[in-house]
């Protein structure tokens, strides 16, 4: 029997879900974009990107995902042949590597697993060898939402000034931004990007990168720079139809300001990282008590390195995968793969699921998650810990 009508749930690390009154703001006709009112929510919004990563210095939009960010980031800061270090803690740092490779830049990788965050000793014992400076940027993600590890951005810029390399800082935030805390200036970050379907509660469509002075001076030279790509005109042009290299993408951006309004206004960025760190822990919980009766296991073992927007775990003999297919048939809730965790074929392959917690989530959300997880390993029988919601629960009001 399904027990799956209803409102569903999406719980996977994107598309998260869109607030109704995100929804509501771009049902309207189209403006028109060569009106004052659109340049003015244009305007308003750029100061709220700024805001919401804590930056002073600039903001890009391009009608794009977040692949396209990875894009643009590596457009305007590379030549082909430059040199760029990664520094990898699972798929995403990959995926963002390879790009850079096939995009002709000399990448060199530096992997610390899928359960561990960056090393930061590690970064600046590279970077002391790089004598004559070849590493142009040094990019990483603050959370790689397969791993689900979160990364110390303060302590890569801290490796980089300790070996006392120009390097810039290039970060990966698209599963991060809006969910944890980020301050662009304070934590000494050149390049930040994003995208809209994850904190920002948007539908996909639109990704953002933020430019320090000192990235956009080191742009001027990139020779992989394509004019689509080129975030020149789009931080600086005071045309309005060169912020976005053509047509505005109206209704995202109708979305967007409702969504920042939200966030910054409303309930204030702070409690949003609040949010997000309380439900991540009741979470956390939930998985610690199951484990002691079970194999099922956190795919990040230590706390701090834990993402406050996405969890990673294990469930053994394909348990993760049994288990989600229930969840989505059964009751509603639609979990992560676990992306990257094991390759096709490999027996290990259906033992990860990803729980996202991001965006517009809150405390029955999460805890009603967990209640179905919890009836769906008692429905196919896979061995838990008893006492996991009381567990969640618990958490959730002690941290609140
Ligand atoms: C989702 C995600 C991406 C890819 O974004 P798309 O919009 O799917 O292209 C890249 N990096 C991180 C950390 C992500 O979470």
């Amino acid at each position: 029997m399904s027990l799956a009508n209803g409102r569903p749930y999406l719980a996977i690390p994107g598309p998260s879900v869109v607030p109704d009154r995100v929804l509501a703001a771009m049902h309207r006709p189209s403006p028109n974009i060569y009106g004052d009112d659109i340049h003015d929510m244009a305007r308003s919004i750029f100061k709220d990107l700024l805001r919401i990563a804590g930056s002073t210095a600039h903001v890009a939009i391009y009608v794009t995902n977040g692949h396209g960010t990875w894009e643009a980031a590596i457009a305007n800061l590379f030549s082909r042949g430059d040199k760029a270090l990664l520094a990898v803690t699972g798929h995403f740092g990959r995926g963002w590597a390879e790009w850079a490779r096939r995009m002709g830049v000399d990448v060199e990788t530096v992997e610390f697993g899928g359960g561990a965050a960056i090393d930061a000793t590690r970064i600046e014992e590279v970077l002391a060898a790089d004598r004559s400076h070849r590493i142009r940027a040094v990019m990483m993600t603050h959370v790689d939402t397969a791993s689900t590890v979160r990364n110390d951005i303060k302590a890569v810029r801290a490796a980089i000034d300790a070996a006392r390399h120009p390097a810039l800082l290039a970060v990966d935030a698209i599963a991060s931004l809006g969910c944890e805390e980020i301050l662009f200036d304070e934590w000494g970050i050149d390049v930040l990007i994003a995208a809209s379907q994850k904190g920002l509660m948007l539908p996909p469509g639109l990704g953002f990168v933020w430019v320090s002075d000192k990235a956009l001076e080191t742009s001027r030279n990139a020779g992989l720079c394509t004019p689509y790509w080129d975030w020149k005109p789009r931080v600086l042009d005071d045309q309005f139809y060169r912020y976005f290299a053509g047509t505005a993408p109206t209704h995202h951006l109708f979305g967007l300001r409702e969504a920042l309004t939200m966030i910054l206004d409303e309930e204030g960025l702070a409690s949003v990282w609040r949010r997000h760190r309380v439900l991540a822990g009741a979470i956390w919980a939930a998985f610690e008590t199951w484990g002691r009766g079970g194999d099922i296991a956190l795919s990040v073992a230590d706390r701090a390195s834990r993402a406050h927007s996405v969890t990673g775990a294990r469930i053994g003999a394909g348990g993760a995968a049994r288990l989600r297919q229930w969840l989505e048939s059964t009751a509603g809730v639609t979990l992560g793969i676990g992306l990257g965790m094991a390759q096709p074929g490999e027996p290990t392959y259906d033992d990860f699921l990803r729980v996202a917690h991001m965006g517009h989530v809150n405390a029955h959300m999460t805890l009603g998650a967990l209640a179905a997880m919890e009836a769906g390993m008692r429905a196919l029988a896979i061995p838990h810990g008893s006492g996991a919601l009381d567990a969640a629960a618990a958490a959730l009001v002690a941290e609140a």
